[in-house]
């Protein structure tokens, strides 16, 4: 049986902190797993700032509501659950998610919390550590082989855990750094790279 990981952001939705910095005016926002690798660092980054500039839950669920998904992210998700079972692996937070799941037919998330207290984000809890490559080892302890793809820093371990990874829409430096994952540039491509990953005829 195989299994699809796909990650969130940047692969079937826009990246949620960029449109919140775009929307708030605050470009330091802008920095995401692209560019800080490390994933505490980057999120004690944005914490700091939404407390500075008084920014609560419900300002960025506002943003995030008026965020669809990428262009064919929906067709290609109907396309990829005719052919495999699907679980999305995301560094998001389920607070963040749920308007965005809504408009992707739900399916299935396993992301983080926020902790939330009066609507001030005042921390957040990872499932677990290195989650997304965990998951791809718990689906090989339930025999799937499982066909990973995502765009940055965050999902290379999925990637390399998965019995194939690939990168979609990523930033040259991850590219430059991963040479061994192909790379798909529109979900067309998308789904050549998950017919070559697949050991059926799809
Ligand atoms: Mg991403």
């Amino acid at each position: 049986m195989e299994l699809a990981c796909l990650d969130l952001e940047g692969v079937l939705v826009p990246e949620v902190w960029i449109n919140v910095a775009e929307r708030t005016g605050i470009e330091a926002l802008r920095l995401t797993t692209r560019d800080i690798p490390d994933y505490d660092r980057l999120m004690r980054h944005r914490l700091a700032l939404l407390d500075q500039h008084h920014l609560k839950l419900t300002d960025i669920q506002r943003v995030i509501a008026e965020m669809g998904p990428l262009e064919g992210a929906n067709e290609f998700l109907d396309w990829l659950r005719e052919h495999f079972q699907l679980v999305i692996l995301s560094d998001t937070f389920y607070e963040f998610a749920m308007p965005l799941m809504r408009q992707l037919g739900w399916p299935t998330l396993f992301c983080h919390r926020l902790e939330v207290v009066g609507n001030r984000i005042i921390n957040y809890a990872l499932r677990q550590a290195d989650s997304k490559r965990q998951a791809v080892r718990a689906f090989h302890g339930l025999n799937f082989r499982v066909i990973a793809a995502g765009d940055s820093y965050n999902d290379t371990a999925m990637l390399a855990e998965a019995e194939a990874g690939i990168l979609f829409r990523p930033p040259q430096n991850v590219i430059d750094e991963f040479p061994q994952f192909p790379v798909a540039r529109t979900f067309e491509e998308m789904r050549t790279e998950f017919r070559k990953a697949s050991i059926r005829s799809l």
